[in-house]
């Protein structure tokens, strides 16, 4: 699931493409927006800003109406430079905008709408997030304060999760910033210590700034210099302290890793029992 790392660099993608650019094609392939006229309503309109809050998109047009998207577990946007073959099949393209130079596409999009601007201001949806993670404003006064509001008997790798507390952490980041902060995310929130709270979001901040700047996969651990070179690695295994290394050695003290699904959704967390009790 792209977390708000991976948001965010595509803000800055769709920026660089649709800014300052004339759009001569705007397209909904998909059925479900067949009625809903954005050519009609968005034709001759500039794209004034590309922004992203948590795991939220927005694309802002001229005269106050805002494209929102989220991609939930398997939508992406994809840039191509005109003529290039697409990623995914353009059957399963929900959204495409056309400038002289590139192809702007949300494939497999379960949230795309259209809206005034001052509905993306008073929507409930997203005046209830809470602070971004990688947010320019991000204030971690807020995020305490939502932290402490919240049901501080759930474990704070559950906590964390919940955008109303803290936007833009997914799951592959809750358990990696965890473990940089050396708190075990079963631990309620309520007996994690306001210094551990921010401990959390503070190893987490610059590593997911990084990630959006570059794109690309997460990662939170770097090899050694030379202890990989001309090793063939699955990305992801090499690229984290404790994500997806289930039963596997931790980096630091050798005990085995462990994962567990946590929460209402279950979701898989990974941890060290040992640097993490
Ligand atoms: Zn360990």
């Amino acid at each position: 699931m792209p977390e708000g790392d991976t948001i965010h660099h595509a803000a800055k993608r769709l920026r660089e493409a649709l800014v300052g650019h004339d759009i001569v094609e705007l397209a909904t392939p998909h059925p479900r927006h067949g009625r809903d006229r954005w050519p009609q309503r968005l034709s001759g309109r500039a794209v004034s800003g590309v922004d992203a809050h948590g795991k939220h998109l927005f694309v802002r047009f001229e005269g106050e109406l805002t494209l929102h998207s989220h991609l939930r577990m398997t939508g992406m946007w994809g840039v191509y430079r005109r003529g290039r073959r697409w990623s995914r099949s353009p059957h399963r393209a929900w959204l495409v905008l056309r400038t002289g130079q590139r192809d702007i596409v949300q494939f497999d999009g379960p949230v795309l709408e259209l809206m005034t601007d001052s509905r993306t201001r008073f929507d409930q949806r997203l005046t209830g997030l809470g602070p971004d993670i990688i947010g320019d404003d991000f204030s971690e006064r807020a995020y305490l304060r939502r932290l402490r509001g919240d049901d501080l008997t759930r474990g704070i790798g559950e906590a964390l999760l919940d955008q109303r507390n803290l936007a833009g952490i997914g799951n592959v980041w809750k358990s990696e910033a965890c473990f940089l902060a050396g708190v075990s995310p079963w631990r309620s929130s309520g007996d994690v210590s306001d210094d551990e709270a921010l401990e959390i979001v503070r190893e987490a901040r610059p590593l997911m700034l990084i990630s959006a700047e570059r794109g690309g996969h997460i990662v939170s651990y770097r090899p050694q210099r030379n202890a990989s070179r001309r090793r063939r690695i699955a990305p992801e295994e090499e690229s984290t302290w404790v994500y997806g290394r289930a039963g596997r050695p931790c980096r630091r003290c050798a005990t085995p890793i462990r994962v567990r699904g946590q929460g209402d959704d279950n979701r898989a967390t990974f941890w060290c029992p040992a640097c993490q009790a």
